[in-house]
């Protein structure tokens, strides 16, 4: 696929200039005109380089042609940047653009405002192309060879507002891991399987609030080259939405044994309260983040059962 803001124009350019200025064949005005006829016999910069033979053809401007330094390109541009950028198409600047990798580009989701729609289960949404750690981190796998990871809806909703967000590593073969901050606290996000990371989502720390607003789309946190054991034992389909039905049975039973004033966090069957740090104390978090967010999490019976 291709972001539908991936433009291209051919464009001329003075190739005895310093500074290329690059003018789209579409714009050409008056003085592009005088390059591409017998007028560019008059211009001082093309008097300045002399040519094998323009002396000759000097004398015969109804004959001569386009300037011999006139150059022309095949050029790409984003239609969405503030500032037109050309660039070449052998140059791989744009390779984001031309892929799958587009739906993450900051750009095009600021522009764009693509819709998810996704299945929901029980209210929290389970996008069907994604797949899912038993821990609350998706996975999107591009044609393009690349993937990106954040956190899932059943995740968004427990935290609620992201105070700040900072990453362990940037760039690297790790597990790919960042820091939430929510009221007050920091947490750890683990995507559980190793991967060759090449950029996170720094965007994200200018704004925390759209990990949890926009958890699918302009709440991505990392970036990278997957390898086999990348996609080892996550969710997809059938199994993801049976997994997240039993997730939310088991927070419900997790809340419920709370101490303390937690009633209206538990819904009877329901979804649970978005938000969930603004009610619990430090060390009831700290116990659902073991419990369902960790890496090491307990194992989820229902998830395994699913996987095998
Ligand atoms: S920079 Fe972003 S919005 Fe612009 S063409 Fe590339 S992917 Fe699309």
């Amino acid at each position: 696929m291709t972001c539908p803001f991936l433009n291209e124009a051919q464009v001329k350019y003075c190739q005895t200039s310093s500074v290329r200025k690059l003018i789209p064949i579409a714009a050409v005005g008056r003085a592009a005109d005088k390059c591409s006829s017998a007028d560019h016999l008059t211009c001082p910069v093309f008097r300045a380089h002399p040519v094998q033979g323009a002396e000759e053809t000097a004398g015969d401007a109804a004959t001569c042609g386009a300037c011999p330094f006139l150059g022309e390109s095949l050029m790409q541009y984003c239609a969405a940047a503030p500032v037109v950028k050309m660039v070449p198409y052998s140059e791989s600047l744009l390779a984001r653009c031309g892929s799958d990798r587009f739906r993450y580009c900051e750009l095009y989701l600021s522009m764009a405002h693509p819709r998810i729609v996704a299945e929901e289960v029980d209210g929290i949404p389970v996008p069907e192309w994604l797949r899912y750690s038993t821990n609350h981190m998706w996975l999107d796998v591009g044609e393009d060879g690349y993937c990106h990871a954040g956190i899932d809806g059943f995740l968004s909703r427990a935290l609620g507002r992201a105070e700040r967000i900072s990453y362990v590593w940037q760039q690297g073969q790790h597990r790919a891991t960042a820091v939430v901050t929510v009221n007050g606290v920091d947490h750890e996000l683990v995507f559980p399987n190793p991967f060759l990371m090449t950029s996170c989502n720094l965007y994200l720390r200018a704004d925390p609030s759209r990990l949890t607003a926009e958890p699918y789309t302009s709440g991505w946190l990392f970036e990278g080259k997957p390898a086999p054991e990348t996609s080892a034992n996550l969710l997809q389909g059938a199994a993801a939405r049976h997994w997240m039905e039993q997730e939310q049975r088991r927070i419900n039973e997790f809340l419920q044994q709370q101490p303390g004033p937690n009633g209206p966090l538990a819904a009877d069957g329901g979804l649970f309260a978005p938000g969930l740090a603004q009610y619990l104390d430090q060390e009831q978090m700290r116990a659902m983040f073991h419990t369902f967010f960790s890496p090491y999490a307990d194992p989820n019976p229902a998830a395994q059962g699913a996987n095998s």
